[in-house]
């Protein structure tokens, strides 16, 4: 059988149906930092329980199975990650652990992956935190969410990459859906706060983000962390049936 030639390091195609195996590709490291909040943090180790890291690591092995965390491997921001995961800490004073920079495609997740989030100012754009790594470049928007309901215990936030089998299927799925969009600019001040407004206004769930980022995201907040995830799952499972049902190929 001939190799594929799709450009995923483990091919989708894989597991979908046994058909092939691409051969793997390493992307360029990422030379810039992304970030556009100003970060006052404090480089010092940080304690995350096991149980959280056992968690965190189970979930995100079926993220990272599905291309809904990763690196991305195409266009000008090839080498850089993409999607993370959050969970609250402390609820007054606020506190956050977030999955640092450039760590979705690392597993498993070790402390010195997270960074410790104990404040952000929307008025001049700066997140202050405390970790071995720095916190990710949508910190913000996590930070919002948080904010906005005091329920939300856990946030996952994923990307369909353009060239993900299922991105086709997102244009209509998207218009039929019924779920929250965000239109925002990425890692924007704005856009953390367009997602503070869509929390505060309509709760747990799911907020799509189309041209986010080289395809469209999964914002998804819950109780804790494994609601927060099967969320995404269940929308991606959605969006798998909805590409079948319009015959719009996914792969
Ligand atoms: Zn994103």
């Amino acid at each position: 059988m001939d190799a594929c030639a799709c450009a995923f390091r483990r091919c989708l195609r894989d597991q979908a149906g046994g058909l092939t195996r691409s051969e793997p590709r390493p992307p360029p490291m990422p030379k810039h930092d992304t970030r556009q909040f100003a970060n006052q943090h404090e480089r010092r180790k940080i304690a995350v329980a096991p149980e959280i890291l056992r968690t965190i690591n189970s979930l995100k092995a079926r993220l990272l199975s599905q291309r809904l965390l990763g690196t991305l491997e195409q266009g000008p921001f090839a080498g850089y990650d993409y999607g993370n995961l959050s969970i609250r800490s402390s609820r007054q004073p606020l506190q956050l652990l977030i999955t640092g920079r450039q760590t979705a495609s690392k597993q498993p997740l070790t402390a010195d992956d997270f960074a410790l989030v104990h404040g952000y100012r929307a008025e001049d754009f700066v997140v202050l935190s405390r970790g071995r790594t720095e916190p990710s470049s949508e910190t913000p928007l996590h930070w919002r969410a948080f904010q906005a309901d005091a329920r939300v215990g856990a946030v996952a936030h994923a990307h369909v990459v353009d060239y993900h089998p299922l991105a086709a299927a997102f244009p209509a799925f998207l218009k039929e859906s019924g779920l929250r969009v965000a239109q925002l600019r990425s890692k924007s001040r704005a856009g953390a706060e367009e997602i503070g407004r869509l929390v505060a206004a309509g709760g747990l769930g799911i907020i799509l983000m189309p041209n986010h980022d080289g395809g469209f995201g999964v914002f998804s907040t819950g109780a804790d962390i494994v609601a927060a995830v099967a969320s995404v799952a269940a929308f991606y499972q959605d969006l798998e049936r909805y590409g079948e049902a319009h015959g719009i190929p996914t792969g």
